[in-house]
């Protein structure tokens, strides 16, 4: 068996250090045969599995490069196995596997380093204790979304007669058939995950990971495995968190994950937190028909964006007869004899009492840490204790430790984690990966769609940045009048000092779309000149973008 050098990034060579071993002698899996200095600090080698060095290929000194192969060992087996009862699995033996790249959680993540690593020739290792994919398929982005398809189409059949469009009777709702269609929309993307990963090589251990070591993971499973790496790439994402309002365990309240399952469409239904998420439920359970009234601590809905989409999305909320609190905190949550769900919350008014049939808890996301044993590899945590601390190459405090995604608790978004899992890969292969957050998009699916990314106006002003911006209303757009969606504008927000835009925020028709346009914009240093004399198509809501950019200048051709 050989024993090789691992990956030393840059393509650059480390060099030998003292040898610790002659041929012929015994090793034990984990022994430390030599350390390489790699100018990035020592790496050590070690012996994949109990056995006898039969060739040395190195010595003192030597320039040492990726995959060389430095020892051959005769192993005592093939695939050895190791007593595991120092990691306390209670089963017998454990698998030793060696691996360049370990990648531990399977969401947007991990799975896409995972297949970016193979596809740029790491052996890479991925774990996940239970469904690949993550959050994000399992129990996030895309069953949200399925859903909030399912009640756009029942509003868009509500309201065909708008269309001309005539129907026999008035539509209804089968939330068992759009919980269904949910799964099997998940089901087949996970499946299509799977196959990515074979078809890229990238081995799938199922279980859950624990640190052993800086090196070394524990993984139990079905089969218990020990995992040696030269890189670790810690996914583990995120979880709700426990909050602590007395009643929020009863059986009429939901979390997220839960109302997704869900197969009983709610008559009322009460939403504790205006966030994305919360906001996202208010609007798909008000298209189903459902009242909604919802509950948010802050001053106001979708706090973290521009002032003026927060207002916009409140009037439409108020216009659908969604009923908004904000400054207003839950004190408890008690169900009446009826199976009803009574929320009592606090304003500066004094208390007030809202009673549903359900009560959704939408109130954040916390790293998931739990069983990682991070002190076994010395990883340490952010400022605020939460999450994996991480720099803009996503290293943590230990060379050779990487973490990405929620765990990292920068942004709690899919595609964050999906391009820090890239920029991790290229920065352990090379030195450059590098995560810019200036030009992250955002996107909220309510009705209308909301975007944004890079600056708001407040986020300049608070940066002392000299800024205007140029807002349009869609109302002048012919193809949003076609859809019937004339609610809602851009903004956009130019730094003044060099003409570039650095932030734009979007509520209305194909938001969510539109935001990649402006991405790339801001993304490349684009002036308000540039967009503007960029040709956009006819009809198309992007045209309320190029109109904007114009706003800067000219003026806005379809608005006065
Ligand atoms: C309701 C909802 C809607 C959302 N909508 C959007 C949206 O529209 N757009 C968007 O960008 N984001 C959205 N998000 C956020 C998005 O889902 C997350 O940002 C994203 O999934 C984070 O990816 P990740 O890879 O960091 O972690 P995750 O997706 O959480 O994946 C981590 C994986 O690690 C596994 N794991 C954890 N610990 C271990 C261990 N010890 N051993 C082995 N495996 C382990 C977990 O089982 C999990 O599969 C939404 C989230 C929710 C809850």
């Amino acid at each position: 068996m050989e024993i090789k050098m691992c990956l030393i990034p840059g393509g650059k060579t480390g060099k030998a250090g003292k040898l610790s071993i002659k041929v012929g002698d015994e090793v034990k899996a984990d022994d430390i045969l030599i350390q390489v200095e790699t100018g990035k600090g020592n790496r050590p080698v070690k012996a994949p599995q109990d056995g006898v060095i039969t060739k040395i290929l190195c010595e003192e000194g030597c320039q040492v490069s990726s995959g060389q192969i430095l020892f051959e060992m005769s192993a005592h087996n093939a695939e050895a196995s190791v007593q595991a009862d120092a990691t306390g699995s209670g089963k017998e033996e454990a698998l030793r596997l060696n691996t360049e790249l370990l990648i531990i959680g399977a969401g947007p993540g991990g799975y896409v380093a995972a297949i970016y690593g193979a596809k740029k020739g790491l052996k890479v290792t991925l774990i996940e204790k239970d469904e690949l994919g993550g959050t994000c398929l399992n129990t996030g982005c895309i069953p949200t979304k399925t859903l909030v398809k399912s009640a756009e189409v029942f509003r868009s059949m509500s309201e065909a007669s708008a269309f001309g469009i005539v129907t026999s009777g008035p539509p209804s709702v089968n939330m068992e058939r759009i919980i269904r269609r949910k799964e099997e929309i998940r089901k087949k993307l996970v499946g299509g995950i799977e196959g990515l990963l074979q078809d890229n090589n990238v081995q799938v251990l199922r279980g859950e990971a624990a640190f052993l070591s800086a090196d070394s993971v524990f993984v139990r499973g079905e089969k218990d495995y020990v995992v040696s790496a030269c890189d670790i790439i810690i996914a583990t994402g995120s979880k709700i968190s426990e909050i602590n309002i007395p009643g929020i365990n009863l059986p009429v309240v939901m979390n997220s994950a839960q109302a997704l399952s869900c197969t009983e469409l709610p008559q009322t239904i009460t939403i504790v937190g205006a966030g994305i998420i919360g906001m996202e439920f208010a609007f798909l359970y008000n298209n189903l028909g459902v009242k909604v009234n919802v509950v948010e601590f802050l001053d106001r809905p979708l706090a973290v964006l521009d002032r003026d989409i927060s207002a916009s999305i409140r009037n439409s909320a108020m216009e659908a007869g969604i009923s908004i609190s904000t400054g207003s905190k839950v004190l408890k949550i008690q169900q009446s004899e009826d199976m009803q769900a009574v929320v009592t919350y606090e304003d500066e008014k004094g208390e007030h009492v809202l009673v549903s049939d359900k009560v959704l808890v939408a109130v954040g996301r916390e790293p998931n840490l739990k069983g990682l044993d991070l002190e076994k590899a010395g990883v340490a945590l952010n400022e605020r204790g939460r999450g994996v601390r991480a720099d803009s190459h996503m290293r943590t405090n230990v060379e050779h430790i990487y973490a990405i995604g929620d765990v990292t608790d920068i942004l709690q978004l899919a595609h964050v984690a999906s391009h820090q899992g890239m920029a991790a890969v290229d920065h352990i292969l090379n030195g450059t990966g590098e995560v810019d957050y200036s030009a992250i998009p955002n996107v909220v699916f309510t009705s209308p769609e909301i975007s944004s990314v890079g600056l708001t106006e407040e986020d300049c002003g608070k940066k002392g940045i000299d800024f205007s911006s140029s807002t349009v209303f869609y109302a002048s757009n012919g193809k949003a009048l076609t859809m019937n969606e004339p609610e809602g504008f851009v903004k956009l927000v130019r730094d003044n000092a060099t003409g570039r835009i650095v932030g734009g925020s979007i509520i209305g028709a194909d938001a969510a779309s539109l935001v990649s346009s402006l991405t790339l914009a801001i993304a490349n240093g684009l002036t308000d000149l540039q967009v503007a004399e960029t040709v956009f198509a006819h009809p198309t809501t992007a045209e309320v973008i190029h109109e904007a950019a114009l706003g800067f200048g000219v003026g806005a051709i379809h608005q006065s």
